[in-house]
């Protein structure tokens, strides 16, 4: 399968149209932002794992009755992908205080929830990504409200499915973000990626930090963290 028209390049990933209209073609970048772009840099090898990463996990999920938009890994960037239009949502689940909620509540990072939390942010980079409820979801039809039931159920089984699989790396599942789209017959499946980029990774034991937020904050160490955190997976899928 060979990269047609590029339809799409964004801040971490460029998108290619195939000879196939259903398929797409996903080309992950070093490239990385953070604060809605403001901070530009680049993650030497970053692209490499993501894409691993992320096919890995989807393939995981996929034995476990996710729907997703992966179809086959095709080189170390590039990944075939169904083509999907994005609901244009970000579904954030939690199940330790951190970020942007330690921030609004005022409460240190590190607190166990009971229970994960899950809350949505419209995908709008211009307006920066606002967080929204499911009533503003329907009002501005982002969204069904059978959509926003599915992508909840499969948000938490994600969740859950997950915290085992790092848990057996040694690894505690903080925080995601989940990204999910329409299948042409309206089925919804999970998209976008699975990464250091999009989930916080703390180690079990020592808490110490095993993802972007290394990059946020300026702690240094950020590409050892990727190359860490995948040779834990890698580790683990192995044998
Ligand atoms: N996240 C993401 N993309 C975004 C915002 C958040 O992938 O545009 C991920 C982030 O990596 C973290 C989780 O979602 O794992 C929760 O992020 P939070 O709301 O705490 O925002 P942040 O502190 O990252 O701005």
């Amino acid at each position: 399968m060979n990269k047609g028209v590029q339809l799409y390049e964004g801040k971490a990933k460029k998108v290619f149209e195939t000879e196939n209209p259903e398929l797409l073609i996903v080309s992950y970048k070093d490239d990385a932002t953070a604060f809605n772009g403001l901070k530009k840099g680049t993650i030497e090898g970053k692209g490499v794992i993501n894409n691993r990463m992320s096919n890995a996990l989807m393939q995981m999920l996929a034995k476990k009755g996710i729907p997703t938009h992966f179809v086959k890994e095709l080189s170390e960037r590039d990944t075939l992908v169904k083509r999907v239009q994005i609901v244009p949502l970000e579904v954030i689940i939690r199940n330790i205080s951190a970020g942007s909620f330690a921030k609004h509540y005022g409460v240190e990072e590190g607190i166990v929830f009971d229970a994960p939390t899950i809350e949505f942010s419209y995908k709008n980079d211009e307006l920066g990504d606002p967080l929204l409820n499911e009533y503003h979801a329907l009002a501005l039809k982002l969204a069904t409200k059978e959509e926003i039931e599915t992508i909840k159920d499969l948000s938490f089984r994600i969740n859950e499915a997950l915290k085992e699989f790092w848990l057996s790396c040694g690894v505690t599942l903080v925080d995601f973000k989940l990204e999910f789209g329409r299948l042409s017959d309206g089925t919804i499946v999970l998209a976008d990626e699975i990464s250091p980029d999009t989930c916080r990774l703390w180690d079990s034991k020592t808490h110490e930090k095993l993802d972007k937020d290394r990059f946020r904050r300026d702690m240094g160490g950020v590409e050892d963290a990727y190359r860490e955190i995948m040779g834990r997976l890698e580790k683990q899928i192995g044998g």
